[in-house]
């Protein structure tokens, strides 16, 4: 069968070393990992998902009477926090995630991109979403890169109208480098040609699956005072989170996906006494 994210992650360490705007992107500090998605569903068929971003300010939920429009209702206090994900001793610092198999039959043809690759083969639509990722990834790691307008302040949009123009030299510039076709062939077949092939589609998922590692709230242990509070302003208590919060290699999973699901894989060897 074929790991299609471990192919994904050893076409981003090219990518890397062969486009100098992304070579500050060391490939150890990224976790590729594949989650479901129908190809004849709407969706993202690829996301950036940084772990990096500090704890938020302190906040709280609240609820307005309709009429009065006074705070009625309000939560306690607490931040939200992005999960550590470690590998070993390694801290992960961002995620990528693919949809399968909606990413693999991604075309070129008739998409909105269609028009930065005049007479380019289809299948250099994946390609265009790869390095789109990887251009996410923000020099300083400490987030997802903002965009500079040409008055030089920054765009509230991480898509400024550049971004894709950008993202279409770093392909060309890519391409231009004369990668191997063996880093690049899976990018070719579209899904049923990758199972007939391959006699299966892998990909690394998290054991929480559908679920995976995402920003969670944490109820602040000091409860400061709150100006909303009035005689009247109940204060709710924050549901104890039950999700995880540190995810560790123990926590990753290898799954089949098949054109409408995908299942555990069991692997021999996997487990190991406690
Ligand atoms: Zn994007």
């Amino acid at each position: 069968m074929i790991n299609y994210t471990e192919r994904l992650t050893l076409l981003m360490h090219d990518i890397v070393t062969r486009v100098p705007t992304l070579s500050f992107i060391d490939i150890a500090d990224v976790l590729v990992f594949a989650r479901a998605g129908r190809s004849n569903a709407e969706g993202a068929f690829a996301t950036c998902h940084c772990l990096t971003l500090p704890a938020s300010e302190p906040g709280y939920y609240f609820w307005r009477d309709r009429a009065t429009k006074a705070i009625t209702r309000r939560s306690e206090w607490f931040v939200t926090k992005s999960p550590l994900v470690t590998i070993g001793t390694r801290q992960i610092k961002y995620l990528i995630s693919f949809t399968v198999p909606r990413f693999c039959d991604q075309s070129l043809d008739r998409s909105r991109k269609e028009h930065l690759y005049p007479g380019a083969e289809p299948w250099i639509g994946k390609l265009d979403t790869v390095i789109h990722e990887l251009y996410h990834i923000d020099p300083d790691m400490g987030g997802i890169r903002r965009i500079e307008r040409e008055d030089g302040t920054y765009s509230a949009n991480c898509h400024g109208d550049q971004f894709f123009e950008q993202v279409a030299e770093m392909v060309h510039a890519y391409l231009a480098t004369n990668p191997s076709q063996a880093t690049l062939d899976f990018l070719r077949e579209d899904f049923a040609s990758l199972e007939s092939r391959h006699g299966g589609v892998i990909g690394t998922s998290f054991r929480t699956f559908p679920s995976f590692p995402q920003r969670f709230i944490e109820r602040l242990p000091e409860q400061p005072e709150c100006e909303a509070d009035t005689d009247t302003v109940k204060v709710e208590p924050l549901r104890a989170s039950t999700v995880l919060t540190h995810y560790t290699e123990n926590d990753v999973d290898v799954r089949q996906f098949t054109k409408k699901s995908s299942r555990k894989l069991i692997r021999k060897g996997a487990f190991r006494a406690a």
